[in-house]
């Protein structure tokens, strides 16, 4: 193949990329995923667009001006200026204009203005590269937010000698997300309704199902989580169209940073430790509890729970699921901040009973410290993509229990299932309270044999989650989708 003779060139578009812009697992993926591709030997040239941020001006960041040049709109033509930077290695490419600059957060709420501001993003960086002469082999789009550009390469590519060749992959992290409400804004920047197209009617005209419809290639963040996308319970009703394309769709696990989330190096953690001295976690633990005022008892296991308190997270489970088990000895702490119902759920436990604390914030610090000195983290969310918590619980030493879907599923090795030997943490079936406690009650069991107990911990320790493996994964895809092969890996099932 000729194309793949030289350097492979990929545009990365997404709305976040770490560590410039981080909201979620996304902002991970697009920060850690390009520099993990550029040092794998045939080193592909991946760059990276993103929104100019207005909060992103504030932090004198090394810019160099890359470019200036038009996006039309139905109200007239919006001015767009790109900037340089270089972030371990990656060239990043900053896209400012008016709808970018009319918003201080990166997600406003309102699907009718981030549409505007993406559509506008999503354009301007095919415009970039035609501005550079930088011919993308690769247009590698993340989420609704990037789908338009999938979309639009659809639309222009038969007459356009600049993108023919151009193959486009939308990475999906999480379906339900389409972009309800950003389809006037589409409209606006000349993307119309795909009318008599295979989708249904009432998707015809949102971001996320033009890309999948249009898209050379999906990928989701976990091989559970790509078959799931193609059953009613999880399809956010498009499992029947996506059934059409299953043949196009593949899993690819996230990997996890592993610099970042280091227990021999993080500087947050009292004491560090490794699988061979685990002994030194204690410490941790002990310093742990008496931070949060519990009682220093450090053979009552500590049960923990991370995340964004939303529903998806199954965190309405929790509450009941430990009031069934009050009777043990435990103890547990929840970090988290979302939803208003479910904080007050958590403010409540943490009332009713002592041996509990709610701590409703965002802090990476304490984040860090819950798993670098509890016992378990509680994950028992009602779909999962992919999920950073079970692996970053898993490296720290702080066993995994969550809910076999997705990621999760992929992730972790359930103690009964299979031989013991291999097991990481403990899964449980139904999102429901009770199903949760027994498993938690099962988790606890082998928490009281510390020699088991230790086995799961040194097992999900020694775990390969690192971003060279998916970054294989996905330079396959790419070689895969150049030279018009069928692609290897999971063959999705429907
Ligand atoms: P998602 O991207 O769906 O929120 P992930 O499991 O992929 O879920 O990633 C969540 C990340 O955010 C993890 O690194 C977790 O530790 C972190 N996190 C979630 N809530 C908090 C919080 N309140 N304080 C600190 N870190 C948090």
């Amino acid at each position: 193949m000729e194309n793949l003779k030289c350097k492979l060139k990929v545009l990365f578009l997404s709305a976040e990329a770490s560590p410039l812009v981080k909201i979620g697992g996304l902002g991970d993926v697009a920060g850690s995923l390009p520099s993990a591709l550029r040092s794998l030997p045939d080193s592909p040239d991946v760059r990276v667009a993103l929104p100019f941020y207005p909060p992103l001006k504030e932090s004198n960041l090394d810019l160099t001006p890359a470019a200036s040049f038009e996006i039309a709109h139905t109200n007239g033509p919006l001015i767009c200026e790109v900037f340089e930077t270089l972030i371990n290695g990656v060239p990043m490419y900053l896209i400012d204009g008016p709808p970018i600059a009319a918003d201080q957060a990166v997600y406003s709420g309102d699907n009718f203005r981030d549409g505007t501001k993406f559509c506008f993003f999503s354009l301007a960086a095919m415009e970039l590269c035609r501005v550079l002469t930088w011919q993308p082999d690769i247009l590698h789009t993340h989420d609704w937010h990037a789908a338009p550009a999938v979309y639009n390469l659809r639309l222009i590519k038969k007459n356009d000698a600049f993108y023919k060749d151009t193959k486009s992959l939308l990475t999906v992290h999480n379906l339900p997300y389409l972009g309800h409400g950003a389809e006037g804004a589409l409209q606006a920047f000349g993307l119309p309704r795909a009318h008599m197209s295979a989708l249904p009617d009432w998707a015809e005209h949102l971001p996320l199902a033009l890309g999948l419809l249009t898209a050379d290639k999906i990928n989701t963040v976990s091989p559970g989580y790509a078959a799931e996308m193609l059953t009613p319970e999880f399809g956010a009703n498009l499992d029947e169209f996506l059934t059409t394309r299953k043949d196009d769709l593949t899993g690819i696990l996230n990997g996890l940073d592993l610099v970042a989330w280091n227990p021999t190096t993080d500087s947050k953690l009292p004491v560090n430790y490794s699988p061979e001295d685990l002994k030194n976690r204690r410490e941790n633990k002990r310093l742990l509890l008496e931070e949060l005022d519990l009682r220093t008892d450090l053979d009552a296991p500590l049960l923990a729970m991370i995340n964004r308190m939303d529903v998806q997270k199954g965190v309405d489970l929790v509450p009941k699921a430990l009031q069934l088990m009050a009777e043990l000895d435990w103890q547990a702490v929840i970090l988290g901040t979302g939803d208003p119902e479910l904080e007050e759920a958590a403010r409540q436990l943490d009332r009713d009973y002592p041996q509990v604390r709610s701590i409703l914030k965002y802090d990476d610090g304490l984040a860090r410290r819950i798993y670098g000195g509890s016992d378990l983290i509680m994950i028992p969310s009602r779909y999962e993509p992919c999920g950073l918590t079970q692996m970053i619980g898993m490296r720290y030493g702080c066993v995994p229990l969550g809910r076999a879907t997705g990621g999760l599923k992929d992730t972790i090795v359930d103690y009964q299932l299979g031989n013991p030997k291999k097991s990481t943490g403990f899964l449980f079936e139904e999102a429901s309270s009770a199903a949760l406690t027994d498993t938690l009650r099962r988790s606890l069991e082998v928490y009281n044999d510390r020699r088991r107990w230790r086995g799961l911990q040194r097992r999900g320790m020694k775990m390969d989650f690192s971003w060279e493996r998916s970054a294989k994964e996905y330079m396959n895809l790419y070689k895969g989708l150049l030279s018009g092969r069928r692609v290897e890996g999971l063959k999705v099932e429907g």
